[in-house]
């Protein structure tokens, strides 16, 4: 989940406060407080309180004479004169001499000003740190228990109305697999009459914002049961040498409130193997051995649900997953085309949409966009739509949203040379005639040669029809080609090749690696298995499974495959001289060309040929 926290002060910071506090109150206000207003009399009027011996102490200063009565309620004061026998006289009224000029406070009242408010204050001050630090850790409107340092920052109760199943679009997979534990904890005797019992623990695994947080939030408010909730990566960061007791506490708690949801965010960050001799992580295991503890530590049917996130479900322990402990898997995987339709329309529900915008082409422009990822282009297009002074989300704003998402923002004064945009153009072109050539339909959505702020300088947004699971070796090949297509069209029509196809070159490469290590789709090694897949959510890094010698040989066949491609998409450019001319020179005046306009011209100069 994306949150955005407050930088936290460190604590510290509010000692310091209070000691500030503290000292301007030493300094300043007590010597007020105690002090008493002091009243400008007449020198007469010293004579005659003189006279009358109603003076209490009194000081004789070069320029004034203070004084109090004789009470010693107030002060007095008044400017010197010439008077030689004054200090005989004072002496004779009994007054008494003194430095300090003070009204008399009583005992019990000094004491308290001095002694007792501070320490009121510092009290009071303190409490309200206290209570600000835990408001900024949990959240407004999060529930604390204990104090600080008992209890964890985000262990929370949330409010009953909370999300609901049918705030989290598509995932129906997942949502289905949770209902169970929803019906399971509404009645819990169906279960147990059977002897069934519930999962202790369920992974949701799957990548960065696809919904898992909403998905377990969802679970604790269809069940309307508390929801307690803290991130594994605060176990180990924010509660360094206390990640141990923090988990006995939380479960503490929740087994006080049962039934419950316990959500354990980011759960890899405590629940990684504990085979690495390399970084032994003590304060991690400790951590880790206490949550498998306290799992094993309670009944199975006492109403304590535990999920728990992440996106690198390979890397977790084994004792975590282990029948008892996390023994259900829920994917959550990133949506398909209806999926990203149905997330689309929930969050354009918090926004004013004209009435023609359509969600499905919205959704086939966003190929592989995760549901942050689109939550997050529904607020671009609103922001946009502000931007331009309008009142309502067109469909213009959603598809300008999803390029900025993509590629960041339109680079709004790029000095791109002439020579370079006529480059840009020609490559942009290359792949989409190449992919056109290849499929015979419309291979692009719109072709663009706006540069982003990513540093696109252009780019070529490919048209999904439909979702698709399977890909044919053939179909791959051609993808390799039309990855080379734009580097292709440099080198048949300028004859000289630029550094503007480094990531298409990375993607080709992938590809043909993938093909022959993992796809089993070369004669030489057939089926077997050469790359192992690492972190299927995060970027499905790789890594070798075979010898050096084999390595060597699937270098060789990496490169003469994409090679056979790159040479393909050649001779396809050189067959369609004339259309890529055509095109480029199009894209290059209009600089934003759609799927549509690209047929029509390509058509128009396919039949021109013919005749
Ligand atoms: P994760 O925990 O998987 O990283 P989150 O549950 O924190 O992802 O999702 C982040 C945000 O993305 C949510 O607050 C929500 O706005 C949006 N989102 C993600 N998936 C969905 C979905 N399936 N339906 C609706 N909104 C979603
Ligand atoms: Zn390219």
């Amino acid at each position: 989940m994306k949150e955005v926290k407050s930088p936290r002060k460190p604590l510290i910071y509010y000692y310091g406060v209070v000691l500030l506090v503290l000292l301007v109150f030493n300094l300043i206000i007590t010597p007020l407080l105690l002090k008493q207003e002091v009243t400008e009399v007449d020198y007469g009027t010293f004579m005659s309180m003189t006279e009358s011996k109603n003076i209490g102490q009194v000081q004789v200063e070069d320029q004034q004479i203070v004084f109090t009565d004789k009470d010693g309620k107030n002060v007095y004061q008044t400017n010197v004169m010439d008077d030689p026998n004054l200090t005989e006289r004072l002496y004779e009224s009994g007054a008494k001499f003194s430095k300090d000029v003070d009204a008399s406070t009583s005992p019990l009242l000094s004491l308290l000003i001095t002694g007792l408010l501070p320490m009121l204050i510092f009290i009071g001050l303190g409490q309200y740190m206290a209570k600000k630090l835990r408001e900024q850790m949990g959240g407004k409107d999060s529930l604390m228990f204990g104090g600080i340092g008992k209890s964890n920052a985000k262990i929370y109760v949330q409010s009953t109305k909370g999300i609901r199943f049918d705030d989290v679009a598509g995932e129906d997979e997942a949502k289905e697999s949770l209902a169970e534990i929803v019906d399971y904890l509404h009645n819990p005797q169906k279960y147990t009459d059977v002897g069934a019992s519930m999962p202790k623990g369920v992974l949701l695994v799957g990548p960065p914002g696809t919904g898992k947080t909403m998905l377990a939030k969802a679970v604790a408010g269809e069940a309307n049961v508390p929801f307690f909730s803290i991130s594994g990566s605060e176990f180990v960061e924010m509660f360094v040498g206390m990640g141990a007791s923090k988990v006995r506490d939380l479960f503490k708690q929740a087994k006080e409130k049962a039934p419950c949801i316990v959500f354990i965010d980011e759960i890899d960050a405590i629940g990684k193997k504990r085979d690495n001799q390399l970084s032994s992580n003590d304060e991690r295991e400790q951590t880790l051995n206490q949550l498998l503890t306290e799992m094993d530590g309670f009944d199975d049917n006492n109403g304590v649900i535990i999920l728990a996130a992440t996106n690198r479900p390979e890397s977790l322990d084994p004792a975590l997953t282990r029948p008892g402990r996390f023994d259900r898997r829920v994917p959550v995987e990133l949506p398909d085309l209806a999926g990203r339709e149905a997330i689309l329309k929930v969050h354009a529900k918090k926004i004013k949409t004209a009435d023609d915008v359509d969600f499905h082409t919205i959704a086939r422009m966003a190929s592989g966009a995760s549901g942050a990822e689109l939550a997050n282009m529904i607020n671009e297009a609103a922001l946009r739509a502000v931007r331009n002074n309008r009142t309502v989300v067109t469909e213009a704003d959603l598809e300008e949203s999803i390029e900025v998402v993509i590629a960041g923002y339109q680079k709004k004064n790029a000095v791109l040379s002439d020579q370079e945009k006529k480059t840009v153009a020609y490559h942009e072109i290359g792949h989409a005639l190449v992919a056109a050539m290849q499929s015979h339909s419309a291979p692009v959505q719109k072709i663009t040669i706006i540069p982003r702020t990513s540093g696109a300088l252009g780019y070529t947004m490919q048209v999904e029809t439909g979702d698709k699971y399977l890909m044919s070796k053939d179909e791959l090949a051609n993808k390799i080609c039309t990855f080379t297509g734009g580097r292709a069209a440099e080198e048949v029509v300028f004859g000289e090749i630029t550094t503007g196809a480094s990531n298409d070159i990375e993607q080709a490469t992938k590809l043909a690696r993938a093909m022959i290590t993992r796809y089993g789709m070369s004669e030489e090694f057939d089926m077997v298995a050469l790359e192992t897949v690492n972190n299927q959510y995060l970027g499905g890094d790789t890594s070798l499974a075979c010898s050096a010698a084999t390595q060597q040989e699937i270098d060789k066949m990496v490169v003469s495959l994409v090679k056979a491609q790159h040479e393909k998409a050649v001779q396809i450019l050189k067959q369609n001289r004339k259309a890529l001319d055509a095109l480029a020179k199009y894209l290059y005046e209009k600089e934003t060309i759609t799927g549509e306009e690209f047929m029509h011209v390509l058509k128009q100069e396919t039949e021109a040929e013919k005749q």
